[in-house]
């Protein structure tokens, strides 16, 4: 890119490259400052929900991230001792989606297809290996600097600029924005392997939530793995529970088999219910985990933070292209805000507590309304359109009106 971008967007996570490709698609000069020297690889999001597949189907991205995802067209919550279950059928969705289905496919995946596209358009530039140390704003516009590894520093300018850096945002930092919220007491334990849960376990779905004794774990069928998330036992650091052995010894007591099992990534990690009180500062705002962060049960934190991305897009455009005034922002905030508290952080942390639930008679109301709902076709229509994000979805298209 040769002259000034109108945008700069920090980090190549899947949020921002999603912003980036949008903005790209309207011809919006853009440029994003990544601190890695390349795409993020780590198993985080592997959920995609129907909304977010229609609007990359927009693109021609939707077929791309299927054929590279498992199409999954139920999902379940179950009994591990019994086997019974709750088992939801996303095609009571088929007049609301394109795609009345979860895919389950590694968030990078999108990030490597977001890339590809970008690398055609000369409008935007990723630039790879560019931390961001300072944000700030003035008559002119917004300003980040970036710090070279020599310690040299560069002052980089555009009209706008967003923070899709991520939990441990500066750009939040840099607009006086705090993640309000709690932090979970616990760990969750997160592991893949190649062991076929499907010929173990009977009935299973591609996505699986599962009481067993006093615990809960879940199980999630990427295209080549599956992935089995548990929590450390009560005698148990969150560092031991994620040692090989105990990561052996817990898929052990799941499947009632002796191990090895071939096990490829153990990754323990936090979870928290947290959101900043506004998205935006003038001209710096905030999309993806920069601005909220909920528990992963139910698989809504990125696919929020694409909604985030596709809603300010167009937001960019019209002030960019259509001079609309820049308080069109704070429509962003009000359209997304509410969303992502009152339908992501707290689905999911409903979510949570339901899969925390120990006393066996509480579990087994919950089971049976859930059974009663999954039995009922509206009933089922209205649970999945809230799980499945088309709520949210059409709250915030509400709130613009
Ligand atoms: C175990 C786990 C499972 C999950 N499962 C799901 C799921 O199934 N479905 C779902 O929707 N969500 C899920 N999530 C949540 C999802 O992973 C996040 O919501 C998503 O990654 C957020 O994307 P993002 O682009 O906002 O931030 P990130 O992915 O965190 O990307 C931020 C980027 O900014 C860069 N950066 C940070 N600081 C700077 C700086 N100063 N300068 C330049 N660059 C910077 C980082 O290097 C990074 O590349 C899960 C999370 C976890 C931990």
């Amino acid at each position: 890119m040769s002259s000034q971008p109108a945008v700069i967007i920090i980090g190549a996570g899947p949020v921002g490259l999603g912003l980036a490709f949008r903005l790209g698609s309207f011809d919006i000069p853009t440029l994003v400052l990544e601190a890695e020297d390349r795409i993020a690889d780590q198993l985080r999001a592997s959920t995609f929900h129907p909304p977010t597949l229609d609007m990359l189907d927009d693109y021609g991205l939707g077929a791309a991230l299927v054929a590279r995802g498992r199409i999954t067209p139920t999902w379940q919550i179950r009994m591990h001792e019994t086997g019974e279950r709750a088992e939801f059928d996303l095609s009571v969705l088929s007049n609301d989606t394109d795609h009345p289905y979860r895919l389950q496919a590694e968030q990078h995946k999108l990030s490597h297809l977001f890339l590809d596209r970008l690398d055609r358009m000369p409008q935007v530039e990723v630039r790879f290996g560019a931390p961001v140390t300072a944000a700030g704003q003035d008559d002119l516009g917004a300003w980040v600097t970036t710090a070279a590894p020599d310690g040299t520093e560069t002052r980089h300018r555009a009209a706008f600029v967003v923070g899709c850096d991520g939990a441990r945002s500066e750009i939040r930092k840099a607009i006086g924005q705090a993640l309000k919220g709690e932090t979970y007491p616990e760990t969750t334990v997160l592991a893949t392997t190649t062991t076929p849960f499907e010929d173990r376990i009977d009935g299973l779905s591609g996505v699986n939530y599962i009481w067993m004794g006093h615990g809960t774990y879940s199980l999630l069928h990427l295209p080549d793995l599956w992935r089995c998330s548990f929590h450390p036992k009560p005698s148990q650091t969150p560092e031991q529970a994620a040692t090989p052995e105990a990561v052996q010894a817990a898929i052990a007591e799941i499947l009632g088999e002796d191990p090895p099992f071939d096990v490829r990534e153990v990754r323990p990690y936090r979870v928290h219910a947290r959101i900043v009180d506004d998205y935006r500062r003038g001209r710096i705002v905030l999309a993806g985990d920069a601005a909220h962060l909920n528990s992963p049960k139910g698989g809504m934190g990125m696919n929020g933070g694409l909604h985030d991305a596709w809603n300010l897009s167009d937001k960019l455009s019209r002030i960019l292209h259509r001079g609309a005034s820049t308080d069109l922002l704070d429509l962003y905030t009000r359209q997304r805000r509410p969303i992502a508290a009152e339908e992501i952080i707290a689905q999911a942390d409903q979510n949570r507590k339901r899969m925390n639930e120990t006393d066996p008679a509480k579990r087994r109301a919950h089971l049976a309304r859930l059974q009663e709902t999954a039995e009922d076709p509206d009933e089922a229509r209205t649970f999945l359109l809230r799980s499945s994000m088309i709520t949210g979805l059409r709250r915030a298209e509400a709130l613009a009106a």
